[in-house]
């Protein structure tokens, strides 16, 4: 529990960055950040146990509050600082805080807390994916370890990932949802093969992961063996909070705001963006993401305080999603024709890297669950419509 206050709270977070934040790094999130520095910086904020602020601090975390983890998160933002988000502190971190044991939380959360071990999640498959407890990939218990054999596919991260968090069916006679669980294995190992699938962005972040014999042990199940499905579902339902977010923000600390971009490529007349159609698209997209942050800060107190049901996230990552989307419409429509590069000389290369933005940003409505399937959820679990 944090006893300081609030204002000494800040003091010391603008002292820790002075002395950690290398000048260079101050400009958020970028993927061409000096390596070395952002190490440093990594280093350091897990050491104090504030990539995970809010965690125990036996379990590699901060151990505090949440307005003091607002706090510390204010002045980073502030200076623009990088953050550290991983599948491992946003989604496996939370739930095994809440399904593991003791002895899991010993042996996995302090690696994660210090970004010391990368994780992906092994869910969908090529027959499950919105109907994900249709999953075939097979557990069979021999002594003390799982034999695991099936395929998992658009797994992110998966050519990097050192674990996975993964579902899997370990009683094929029991009804869908009941014969599944929630175990945790090394990728590094025979009998995991990883096939990396390019991306309409180029890019080429996810894979399929094929398991032949692989290796898992059985004290590394998450909650009941074939229990998993209640674990699967918080684990998606942080999955869900993560982008959607509490905060609801949108472009988090960029080098420069998409506002700033549309500004830029339009230009200004008396003060105001010169194009009308977008200008008025524009303060359309700045109202809705006011009242999206709004919502989510409410709904999140309300959380706090038992009044709301648990799959409000379904809701915020459905409107974040279509947000982010027409965010990158709008950029697209201000830089014109300039906006359809792939390569070339006839563009910048900014110019090429926001045609690849906005082709990544039409994944934003599929990943975690579509946005049929969000709606699906919000009607049946936060809005109560009968089936
Ligand atoms: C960028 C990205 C990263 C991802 N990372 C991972 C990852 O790391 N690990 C992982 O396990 N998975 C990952 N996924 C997979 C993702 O979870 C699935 O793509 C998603 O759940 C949809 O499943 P599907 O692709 O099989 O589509 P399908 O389920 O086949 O859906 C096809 C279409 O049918 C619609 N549909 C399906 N069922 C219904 C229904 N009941 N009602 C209305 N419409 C319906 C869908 O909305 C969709 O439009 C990732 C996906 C993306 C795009």
């Amino acid at each position: 529990m944090s006893t300081e206050s609030i204002e000494e709270f800040k003091i010391e977070v603008r002292s820790f960055i002075e002395a950690n934040l290398a000048p260079e790094l101050r400009v958020g999130n970028r993927k061409d950040l000096p390596k070395k520095q952002l190490g440093k910086w990594i280093q350091a904020l897990g050491a104090r146990g504030w990539i995970t602020p809010e965690w125990p601090k036996e379990y590699g975390g901060g151990g505090l509050d949440r307005k003091h983890a607002a706090a510390m998160k204010g002045e980073f933002k502030a200076v623009r600082a990088p953050m550290v988000s991983s599948f491992g502190t946003s989604m496996l971190g939370p739930t095994l805080l809440q399904f593991g044991t003791d002895e899991q939380k010993l042996e996995f959360l302090p690696a994660i807390s210090k970004h010391e071990v990368k994780w992906c999640q092994g869910y969908s498959e090529p027959g499950a994916g919105s109907d994900l407890a249709s999953l075939q990939t097979r557990a069979v218990l021999e002594g003390d370890e799982y034999v695991v054999t099936g395929q998992k596919i658009w797994t992110t991260g998966a050519d990097k990932a050192d674990w996975i968090f993964c579902l899997v069916r370990t009683d094929p006679e029991a009804s869908k949802h009941d014969g599944i669980s929630f175990i945790l294995f090394p990728m590094h190992q025979d009998g995991v093969e990883v096939s990396p699938l390019n991306l309409i962005d180029g890019t080429a972040e996810f894979s399929q992961v094929f398991f032949d014999g692989a290796r898992a042990q059985a004290k590394h199940v998450v909650g009941p063996v074939n229990g998993g499905w209640t674990v699967a579902k918080r684990l998606l339902q942080h999955e869900r909070s993560t982008d959607g977010g509490s905060e609801g923000g949108l472009s988090g600390a960029q080098k420069e705001s998409y506002v700033d971009v549309v500004k830029r490529e339009v230009g200004l007349e008396n003060g105001v963006l010169a194009d009308p159609v977008l200008r008025q698209r524009l303060a359309a997209q700045e109202q809705e993401a006011k009242a999206l942050s709004l919502t989510m800060r409410r709904a999140g107190e309300e959380a706090r305080a038992g009044q709301t049901a648990r799959d409000i996230g379904s809701l915020g990552k459905f409107k974040w999603a279509n947000m982010v989307k027409s965010e990158q419409d709008i950029v697209m429509l201000a830089h014109g024709t300039q906006g359809l590069g792939w390569e070339g000389p006839g563009f910048e290369q900014t110019e090429l890297e926001r045609t690849r933005a906005w082709l990544t940003t039409r994944a934003d409505s599929i990943w975690g669950g579509t946005n049929e399937i969000q709606m699906n959820v919000i009607a049946k679990r936060v809005l109560q419509i009968p089936e």
